[in-house]
């Protein structure tokens, strides 16, 4: 091995190792919002340039217990991966292995039901309406998947997923079912999912008081969209906040 080559493998060991970290200390984090749900749900990153070599929850595992090392490391485009041992539920198999092969800048793929999203997600008219500046945030980044069909066993909602997720989406509101965030990174998707479980959080109690709503104009909705965008180093700052308090509480996530 090259001098040049063992230190790119050394870089892409820690950017690695820095990415097991960042989405294990997501795991911990969605369940003390109480955001996952029994020991389902999942969530993944690319490692590798292409965005095919991804990590991703093992299957039956709490996220309350997740360390780095658990971890587990495949390959999008192996067929075989299902057959495997320690093979990944199968959900998040077929979801999350299309999404990482199909979309080279899906880095970060987070699937969940929280409460308030899943429950938008049940009504007839599941339109995140700008209301609050958390849900103008997302003014445009939704796509709605409306075609629920059972629990996603084949390759089939993964493509699906894929087609529906355009240039500007960022969420995906899967009707009957519940949420998946796209971002650049494990900061950028957890600061996105958590955002956008607030918003439904909000638009829900307004519909709770039976009130009309208050829906400001497109070109407002639209511009505090742009403004959230330039707050980028807010997720980045969010979740270097959540990694400090786990290093005094749970260190033991980065294991
Ligand atoms: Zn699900």
């Amino acid at each position: 091995m090259t001098a040049i080559s063992s230190s790119t493998a050394a870089t892409l060991a820690a950017d690695q190792q820095a990415a097991r970290v960042d989405l294990a200390a997501a795991f911990r984090w969605f369940a003390r919002l109480n955001m996952h749900e029994s020991v389902a749900n999942h969530l993944s990153v690319a490692v590798s340039a292409d965005g095919a070599t991804f990590l991703i929850n093992p299957r039956g595992r709490h996220f309350s217990r997740l360390c780095a090392s658990d971890l587990l490391l495949l390959d999008a485009n192996d067929p075989t991966t299902p057959e495997r041992e320690d093979a990944p539920d199968p959900t998040a198999w077929h979801l999350h292995a299309r999404l990482h092969a199909r979309l080279p800048h899906a880095r970060c793929v987070m699937h969940l039901h929280p409460k308030y999203a899943t429950a938008l997600a049940c009504l007839e008219d599941p339109t995140l309406y700008p209301i609050d500046m958390n849900t103008m945030r997302f003014f445009g980044r939704v796509a709605l998947d409306d075609q629920f069909s059972g629990m996603a066993l084949s390759d089939s909602e993964g493509d699906r997923t894929a087609d529906l997720m355009s240039e500007g989406k960022s969420v995906l509101l899967m009707a009957n079912h519940g949420v998946l965030v796209i971002g650049l990174n494990v900061a950028a998707a957890f600061d996105e999912l958590y955002y956008f479980e607030r918003a439904a959080e909000t638009l829900l109690t307004c519909y709770a008081t039976g009130k009309a709503l208050r829906i400001v104009p497109e070109a407002a909705a639209a511009l505090t969209e742009r403004q959230w965008r330039d707050y980028g180093q807010l997720a980045i700052d969010h979740l270097n906040n959540i990694k400090a308090i786990l290093d005094a509480e749970e260190p033991t996530y980065r294991r």
